[in-house]
């Protein structure tokens, strides 16, 4: 007991703030069971304790939460998670344990709660600086489709999205604004020192190998939470420690979900879902940030939203809509 106490005042003081607190200690009041060494919760005492109920597929396979703020689709044996109809991965897959589906403590806490009870900004903090940081440039190309670079684009979409930022009543400046050679520690630091309350890292992808041209769509990442496994199997595991950017890891999660629900809600990029990593320019982050890999160069129904000016403006507008989304909710 004791150390649980300690543990949630860490945890309070990572997170810097009263509301995210909330996020990372409401599901301590559930009973917990262990599974895998790691704590879990019944989903159906999640669901009632928000206000809602689970019901499960035939066959038992899929469990759909209806919670007053939103559907939440649960698969057992899946880290994919549908939460308002964006997918959002898991650290930790769904378990099944007596007939009853589980949940990773950790996953509540910092995967869906953060959306489904969203943290607030602290009274007349609003956001306004923003800061855009289009990958590579200079000495690094990024993904390189034949003549085409990815920093050339990620340039170009930069300032786009700054374009349209300004026009909704945001300050926005840009991280390289020509093909400069930009380390990545240098990148989150002129964030802070600009006083960003926001910082965006656009990035186009790509897949190699056979089949590769099939892969499309859009990832959001955020920072990994303290604890928590990143998305990709080439991510760190668990256990790894705290950053500066795990002080915002509600807001992070929050600004990524609302980011990659409007680029594939509005534009019809095929949801690859929110996924988190700890890449460096989201560890260093003293605010909230995500990453965006938009769309795929490597696709040609995704390529034409990349290069083409006329089509990747709908695609920068997205990401301006999210960000909007994201003010009203945490100004609330
Ligand atoms: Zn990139």
């Amino acid at each position: 007991m004791k150390f649980a106490m300690s543990l949630g005042l860490t945890l309070a003081l990572l997170a810097g703030a009263g509301a995210d607190a909330d996020a990372q200690t409401f599901s301590t009041r559930l009973p917990r069971v262990t599974l895998f060494g790691r704590d879990y919760v019944r989903v159906e005492d999640w669901a009632r304790q928000q206000g809602g109920s689970a019901r499960w597929s035939i066959p038992r396979q899929e469990l759909k939460v209806s919670l007053p703020t939103g559907p939440v689709v649960l698969t057992v044996d899946s880290r994919k998670a549908t939460v308002k109809g964006t997918t959002v991965w898991l650290s930790h897959p769904v378990a099944l344990k007596n007939g009853s589906a589980h949940l990773g403590a950790l996953d509540l806490s910092t995967a869906l709660h953060p959306v489904i009870a969203p943290p607030r900004n602290i009274a007349n903090r609003p956001v306004r600086t923003i800061v855009l940081d289009p990958g590579h440039g200079g000495r690094d190309p990024g993904n390189q489709e034949g003549k085409r670079q990815e920093k050339q684009f990620t340039l170009s979409f930069a300032r786009e999205v700054a374009e349209l930022l300004v026009k909704a009543g945001f300050k926005v400046s840009l991280t390289r604004n020509s093909d400069s050679t930009l380390d990545l520690p240098v990148r989150a630091d002129l964030a802070r020192r600009r006083g960003a309350d926001l910082f965006l890292c656009l990035h186009f992808n790509s897949a190699d190998g056979p089949g590769g041209s099939n892969v499309r769509g859009t990832e959001t990442y955020c920072m990994t939470p303290v604890r928590a496994s990143s998305t990709n199997a080439r991510g760190e595991g668990a256990g790894a420690g705290a950053y500066p950017g795990n002080r915002f890891d509600a807001k992070n999660m929050l600004l990524a979900f609302q980011i990659q629900k409007m680029l594939t809600e509005k534009i019809g990029l095929e949801d690859r879902g929110v996924k988190r990593a700890r890449f460096q320019v989201l560890r260093d982050a003293e605010m909230p940030a995500v990453l965006i890999e938009a769309a795929f160069m490597t696709n040609p129904s995704d390529a034409r939203r990349i290069y083409d000016p006329v089509l990747r403006r709908p695609v920068a507008q997205a990401i301006v809509d999210g960000v909007l989304a994201y003010k009203k909710v945490v100004e609330r």
